[in-house]
């Protein structure tokens, strides 16, 4: 019945507080096996780490996002450091580089970036990426700092097949969210060229919720609906997809126990 890892969920945020825990178990019951919460700040990366202790089969990636970058001291980055090596972080990020909301100079966002990466590649631990209209500047890094030898995964893939293409080449795993199943997205012929083995699964709940549920708030339970959207594209079973996905997971977040 454990099928699918939601490898990318903000379970921290105040919309979950009221019912947290009903939301983790409606996972569980829902054939979700385990869930990554994801850090964007050194608050919201101990909030993670503290409900990634609170139930076995949540764990925490740490990280600062790029829309929070600016004006962060050196002190939060070695404290990222510190809480990077708890027992249930199986991930750096979520990091990267947004050009989208632009909350921070690109060269600060980049320095953030290959500095964690760096952290990631000293902890033996993966990259959760986010890219956000940042396509050339984000392939320009994987390749000069070695991203794809740190490993890791480009979080609610967007972009053009010719940029898909260009991840491909790399060793970096793909994951896409609910979106897909937006009537007008045309992720489809994305999720089409990624071949099955280099496919995750994620939510990023509360956001980006699923059809038919879409407008509502996300949550780890409804990855059902974004894994049976997937399997149609590639038909499969979607238990196959689950199978494969939860494999994948288990390949590229070696701390991730289950
Ligand atoms: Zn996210």
């Amino acid at each position: 019945m454990e099928l699918y890892v939601d490898t990318h969920a903000h379970l921290d945020y105040d919309l979950f507080d009221e019912d947290r825990e009903i939301v983790i178990q409606r996972a569980i019951q829902n054939g979700v096996a385990a869930i990554i919460t994801i850090g964007v700040d050194l608050e919201s990366s101990r909030k993670a780490v503290d409900i990634a202790e609170k139930y076995a089969m949540v764990f925490a990636a740490v990280g600062i996002h790029p829309t929070e970058c600016a004006d962060v001291p050196d002190s939060e980055f070695d404290k990222i450091e510190e809480l990077a090596q708890h027992e249930k972080v199986v991930a750096i990020g979520e990091v990267g580089l947004d050009y989208y909301h632009m909350r921070a100079p690109k060269e600060v966002q980049k320095n953030a970036f290959v500095y964690q990466a760096h952290l990631a590649q000293k902890l033996g631990l993966p990259l959760i990426i986010h890219n956000r209209d940042s396509h050339d500047d984000m392939y320009e890094l994987i390749v000069d700092k070695n991203i794809s030898e740190v490993g890791g995964v480009m979080h609610s893939f967007s972009g053009t097949i010719e940029f898909l293409e260009k991840i491909l080449l790399t060793d970096l795993y793909i994951s896409f969210t609910g979106n897909v199943t937006f009537k007008n997205s045309k992720l489809g012929e994305l999720v089409e060229r990624v071949p099955l083995e280099r496919l995750l699964l994620e939510t990023d709940s509360p956001f980006l919720t699923p059809v038919p549920l879409r407008g509502k708030r996300n949550e780890p339970a409804f990855i059902i609906y974004t894994a049976q959207h997937i399997a149609g594209i590639k038909q499969i079973p979607v238990e196959e997809l689950g199978k494969i996905t939860t494999e994948n997971a288990k390949r590229l977040f070696k701390k991730l126990d289950i």
